[in-house]
């Protein structure tokens, strides 16, 4: 591992690499000459946006160096597990596969298994792998995407286990080509890391201080997409509201929203993730009245109780969100908001629990994101004590998300006859003559209608609300 490494990494790292890309390339082509057969790669992504976009990189990177992709691991000369560390089941499941990767190796001498992402910036995860894995011939962290290449390069060279993990953020670094599923839909990254430290959150560590990327390169990007037929964009964040702090000239995420949604072909703007302390009244008044921006905030709470807030390390209190949503609600009549919960913090009792769904019943969510707190080693909340038995926290859960389902049965029954525009999607899976597709405010919609409304808005009259989703018939097509 070199976490003592000087970082400057600029347009030399990228050419460095373009360098092994090529060199790479000639090995697999001199390959396909002898053998009559491509060499193969599957990459399996764990964890948030901010991965898929790393997974993203690395399959444009292995597809510039003649590898194939395919769909099951076991036909692959080269498996990447791009990792994440937020939540202990994913980890768990890596380990997992990894065993099942162990087999295959014996049987494959030439299988070359890397394993990247968040994980792997916890040193004890490393040690594990180095320990335990020995299989393992790559493993790299979140700051050493862009040094793939050189990493490949280095294992068919000298056939031994190659680790690179900075534990610091360098410059972001643009103009690395990466292979997007394109879509009606893209996710743009504006940012990466985070600065704001919960105690419970491991993404400071995995990911970094915050950068945010110029506007330009993000502009560039979003028109791009647009000429490829994207329609909708969402711009990512681990706290989208604290774009642009560190630039010299002042620019913020109202500012960039305002300039995303001067760009032709896009119809729809989404963001995620809000930071409450952070949300600004600009940033309210873009919402309420770009036409574009649509009115929808995803707005992580966590818990109602203002003593588990202080030991979360959120910055907030409920009243100072309860006086957030106050305004968008005055600003944006029509806004639906959706947030994240953690039940069973350490510390949390029976009456945090409680503050946490009377804070529920009064906001009415129409949607939660919630989960059951579990340690993750690394973070200051891991040193907590009071950790609340399994039980209990599995009864508290059950008890939160008996009222939201409740709340949300309640509010989409009120939406019958409602009138959504609705961005065409696909076909409904689940039968053909449908089709489906999100409303501004992120409603899952089916209705009847044809292949050619696919990318169209239409407006969709809703004739059978249900529990979770919502079913409609079209009313008005485009012309
Ligand atoms: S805001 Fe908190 S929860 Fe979100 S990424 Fe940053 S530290 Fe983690």
């Amino acid at each position: 591992m070199n976490s003592q490494i000087k970082l400057d990494i600029n347009s030399d790292d990228v050419l460095e690499n373009q360098y092994y890309i090529s060199d790479i390339r000639k090995i697999n082509d001199d390959y396909f000459m002898t053998h009559g057969i491509k060499m193969k790669f599957h990459v399996i992504t764990y964890g948030c946006q901010m991965n898929e976009h790393d997974s993203e990189k690395m399959i444009a990177m292995l597809k510039n160096m003649g590898y194939e992709a395919v769909d099951a691991y076991k036909d692959a000369d080269l498996i990447v597990f791009n990792t994440c560390a937020v939540r202990e089941n994913a980890e768990l499941r890596v380990f997992g596969n990894l065993g099942h990767v162990n087999h295959l190796k014996k049987t494959k001498k030439n299988l070359i298994v890397v394993v990247s992402g968040c994980m792997m910036q916890q040193p004890h995860i490393v040690k594990e792998i180095k320990e335990k894995y020995k299989f393992v011939d790559i493993v790299f962290g979140t700051h050493n995407v862009h040094n793939f290449p050189k990493l490949i390069k280095n294992v068919l060279q000298n056939q031994k286990q190659v680790i690179e993990v900075w534990d610091s953020e360098g410059h972001i670094i643009e103009g690395l080509p990466y292979e997007r599923k394109l879509g009606l839909k893209a996710y743009v990254n504006i940012m990466f890391g985070c600065n704001n430290f919960c105690t419970y959150c491991i993404v400071p560590y995995t990911r970094g201080r915050e950068r945010s990327r110029e506007k330009e390169h993000i502009l560039q990007e979003i028109k791009k997409l647009a000429d490829d037929g994207v329609r909708e964009i969402t711009l990512l964040g681990q706290n989208v509201n604290s774009y642009g702090k560190t630039f010299d000239i002042p620019y913020n995420f109202a500012d960039l929203l305002t300039d995303v949604s001067k760009i032709d072909g896009i119809k729809r703007i989404r963001f995620m993730t809000s930071h409450p302390k952070d949300l600004s009244d600009q940033l309210i008044n873009v919402i309420a009245e770009n036409k574009k921006v649509c009115e929808y905030v995803h707005l992580p709470i966590q818990t109602g109780s203002n003593s588990v807030l202080k030991r979360m390390n959120r910055k907030y209190t409920k009243e100072n969100y309860m006086e957030i949503v106050n305004k968008l609600k005055d600003k944006i009549p029509n806004l639906t908001l959706s947030t994240d919960l953690i039940i069973g913090f350490p510390g949390e009792t029976d009456a945090d629990n409680d503050e946490t769904i009377e804070l529920i019943k009064e906001i009415e969510f129409d949607a939660a994101f919630t989960f059951i707190y579990s340690k993750r080693e690394g973070t200051p909340a891991a040193k907590l004590e009071d950790s609340i038995p399994e039980d209990i926290q599995h009864l508290r859960f059950n008890k939160v998300l008996t009222v939201i389902n409740n709340i949300i049965k309640e509010k989409n029954a009120k939406r019958l006859g409602n009138v959504y525009e609705v961005l065409v999607e696909g076909r409904a899976n689940r039968d053909d003559s449908y089709l489906i597709g999100r409303s501004r405010e992120n409603f899952l919609i089916t209705f009847k209608g044809s292949d050619d409304l696919i990318g169209e808005l239409v407006d969709v009259k809703i004739t059978r609300p249900k529990n979770f989703s919502l079913e409609g018939e079209i009313i008005n097509t485009p012309v």
